[in-house]
């Protein structure tokens, strides 16, 4: 069997979603809807979509656009046929019997529905035509959600469903988990049940909004939107609708009855259109007060608005433990709000999977939790989690839990896949050892770093942890969204409000010092980076000797953004892509002219597609589209190297004043133009300096160590000014950019 061609029948959310994502992976498809204007606009959709849907932009028209009337032909020569109309019964068994009529013998068949049982989906079908239809359940946003629920029928012919299964794994790169069918599969049905605790609790518990989410979000490994965030950006009015159906699905006995019940001051919000971010607001709006735009929270006592209050509950990391443990409303919220997602979901065990494992699998790649429900058991401790619930009538699987009081109960993980992840290998090294911002893990072949900060953002004790591990080839991996954002600016700021710039240029050394050595040691390093990918954490990349990358990546130099230039390295590596060019060799202000724009504008590439034109990454470097393949792929690389030898060191001819004189030019244009403002300009005039080699010119010859000296030269120069620092502080309050 192969896949050559697919129809996705539904142009709307989904069904361009999952268009545009076989676009990325090269298969041709055709969009069907009720007419052609339709499928058009999702096109248009696709191409404006943010983050992008697409990994390459002009591959747009590899998507055909059509209608069901006109162009149903298209379904004859498709291998899969995709449904994705409106979650409506009557419509969806209407296209079946069309797509049946039409489709070529044994073309495969799937619906995308989110929580119609199989059973009433297929019960038109015959006997052969079930044989070929199953359910293929992906998540919003297709490209950057892991997760992919295939449910089948009792009589699908298994052989098939595995070629599926392996299809959506290597060509689309989703954790394809075989679900029973049961309403709303797996990942729903825990998601949202964990959804409505955290929002009910909140109620019950007098928890503001900001304080539910600042506890139901990165504290417990759940992504910063929290809860009402969440709700606000899914759409309070689906959330309802999608309510109705557990309700209508699930036996009374559920407990998802219990947190599905109606809250009136919900209801008042659909109902007056405060459905969230879509509408005019919802848990929190954006209100515009003397045209100044405040963000707003619900109160949800009064339901009045009023400015949105940060919450910080002072926990840097993820420790369920001490949350749970801790004597004020937050810790009795967390407990609350975990011990029954625990509950609930160790209740599913065995009737709707026998595999609990697959339940926390499905909330790492269907709702970006860093951890399951039976992970957040097994870190909370079985014993210490039985000594504090309460009860758990009739819940098999903590029954016998709490007989067995076994701590090691979890076993192996990500039994869904064959693939050999990063998830399993973790628990067969060797040993384990780290600091407060990265892991090492050792294994007889080679070691792992696994950064474990939040938004893997760096500092010292990153760069001792990558040091430490270059005693055998390394990869440096990890689980978490981002691969690094880049220096921990907190980190960079704490030491400058003191005036303690000593401790920051003694910090720049030791990443600069670290990454020379990832490039120079003795065995090879493996980078293999997925989502953002930036500042230094671009720079960690970069010195790799190799790369395995993510199709999710967002990668760049983005230092100038705050003020500064990158100077664990960028500049220096930049300038050495760029001067290996055929122009390059022969225009000597080529390579920094070129690598001044680049890092100049903080340019950055949401796909390897977008970086290669900026060398962000090179050709040879790999690019995978399942993230769950990095370290394998890695691994490859490594035994195909065994005889690595450390590259010999870049040197650097360029053209000193002569360039630099032209990037100042280019950049009065831009001050003139009110483009950029005063900082602009000295942050520019500062990246030109590095960039045109400082004062030399084109017959002496750099070292690395030359470059690197002029990166902290500038970088200190920078750091302490008072726009720098104002531009960090800014960022860091608000996540968006001071221009001064
Ligand atoms: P949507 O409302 O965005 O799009 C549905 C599309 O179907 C519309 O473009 C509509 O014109 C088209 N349509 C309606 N009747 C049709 C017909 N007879 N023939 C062809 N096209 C027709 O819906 P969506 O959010 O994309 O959801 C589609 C399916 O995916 C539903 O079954 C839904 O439950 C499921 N789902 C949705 C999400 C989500 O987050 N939106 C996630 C997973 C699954």
């Amino acid at each position: 069997m192969e896949i050559k061609k697919v129809v996705v029948i539904g142009s709307g959310t989904m069904g361009s979603g999952i268009a545009a994502h076989l676009c990325n992976a090269n298969i041709p498809v055709t969009l069907l809807d009720l007419k052609t204007e339709i499928s058009e606009q999702a096109r248009d959709r696709i191409l404006k979509s943010k983050p992008p849907l697409l990994l390459d932009k002009s591959k747009i028209n590899n998507i055909k656009v059509g209608n069901i009337s006109d162009d149903f032909i298209e379904v004859a020569e498709a291998d899969w046929v995709v449904e994705a109309v409106v979650e409506r019964i009557d419509i969806k068994h209407e296209i079946y019997e069309k797509i049946f009529k039409e489709r070529k013998k044994d073309a495969i068949v799937s619906s995308n529905t989110s929580s119609i049982p199989i059973k009433v989906l297929s019960q038109n079908l015959t006997e052969e035509e079930k044989k070929d239809f199953c359910i293929t359940h992906f998540f919003n946003p297709v490209r950057y959600m892991g997760l992919l629920e295939i449910v089948k029928n009792e009589n699908n012919d298994l052989e098939k469903i595995n070629f599926l299964k392996k299809f959506c794994e290597t060509e689309l790169g989703k954790g394809a988990i075989i679900c029973n069918d049961t309403p709303g599969f797996l990942g729903n049905r825990v998601g949202v049940y964990a959804m409505q605790i955290a929002m009910t609790e909140a109620f019950k518990m007098n928890l503001t909004v900001e304080e539910a989410d600042a506890v139901f979000g990165r504290p417990m490994g759940i992504p910063k939107t929290g809860i009402f965030g969440l709700y606000d950006l899914i759409g309070i009015d689906l959330m309802g609708d999608v309510l109705k159906s557990f309700i209508k699905e699930l036996p009374i006995t559920d407990k998802f009855h219990e947190v599905a019940k109606e809250i009136p001051l919900v209801k008042k919000l659909i109902e007056t259109g405060y459905t969230g971010r879509k509408g005019k607001g919802g848990f929190y709006r954006i209100n515009k007060t003397d045209g100044k735009k405040i963000m707003e929270a619900l109160n949800l006592k009064t339901g009045d608005y009023a400015p949105s209050k940060k919450i910080n509950i002072k926990t840097e990391k993820v420790d369920l433990k001490n949350l749970i443990n801790r004597n004020d409303k937050y810790g009795k919220y967390a407990w609350s709000v975990i011990s029954k997602i625990i509950k609930y979901a160790s209740s599913l065990v065995p009737g709707v999977t026998k595999e609990f494992n697959d339940i926390d699998e499905a909330m790492r790649l269907g709702f970006n939790w860093a951890k399951g429900p039976f992970e957040m058991l097994e870190e909370i401790g079985v014993v210490d989690f039985f000594n504090k619930i309460d009860e758990y009538k009739n819940n098999n699987f903590l029954e016998n839990l709490s007989q067995s009081k076994n701590e090691d109960f979890y076993g192996e993980r990500q039994k869904y896949t064959k693939i050999e992840t990063l998830g399993k290998a973790k628990k067969t090294a060797i040993s384990v050892d780290g600091n407060n911002s990265a892991q090492i893990y050792r294994f007889k072949d080679y070691n792992i770093v696994e950064f474990t900060t939040k938004a893997n953002a760096l500092d010292y004790d990153s760069m001792d942890a990558l040091k430490k591990a270059t005693d055998k080839p390394l990869i440096i991996i990890n689980e978490s969204m981002q691969f690094s954002a880049g220096v921990n600016l907190n980190y960079t700021m704490e030491f400058a409000d003191k005036g303690d710039f000593k401790s920051i240029e003694k910090f720049i050394r030791y990443f600069q010092e670290t990454c020379k050595h990832l490039k120079y040691s003795d065995y090879p390093v493996i980078s293999a980076p997925s989502g953002l990918t930036l500042g230094g954490g671009f720079e960690v990349m970069v010195q790799s000797n190799f790369v395995a990358s993510h199709t999710n990546i967002v990668v760049g130099l983005v230092e100038t953004i705050v003020g500064l230039i990158p100077a664990g390295g960028g500049c220096k590596e930049m300038l050495a892509r760029w001067l290996d060019t055929e122009e390059g060799k022969q225009d000597p202000h080529y390579a920094s002219l070129k690598v001044f724009d680049i890092i100049g504008y903080a340019k950055t590439a949401t796909s390897p597609t977008e970086a290669l034109p900026m060398k962000y990454l090179k050709t040879e470097d790999k690019k995978i589209m399942n993230r769950n393949s990095l370290l394998e792929v890695s691994k490859d690389i490594l035994k195909a190297n065994r005889d690595f030898k450390a590259p010999i060191e870049t040197k650097f001819n360029l053209a000193g004043n002569l360039v630099k004189e032209k990037m100042v030019k280019i950049l009065e244009v831009l001050y003139n133009d009110k483009i950029i403002l005063d900082h602009g300009m000295t942050v520019g005039i500062e990246l030109a300096n590095v960039l045109s080699g400082g004062a030399t010119s084109i017959d002496k010859t750099l070292t690395e160590e030359d470059l690197f000296k002029l990166e902290l030269d500038a970088f200190m120069k920078l750091i302490k000014t008072k726009e720098t620092q104002d531009r960090i502080k800014h960022t860091l309050a608000t996540g968006k950019p001071l221009i001064n």
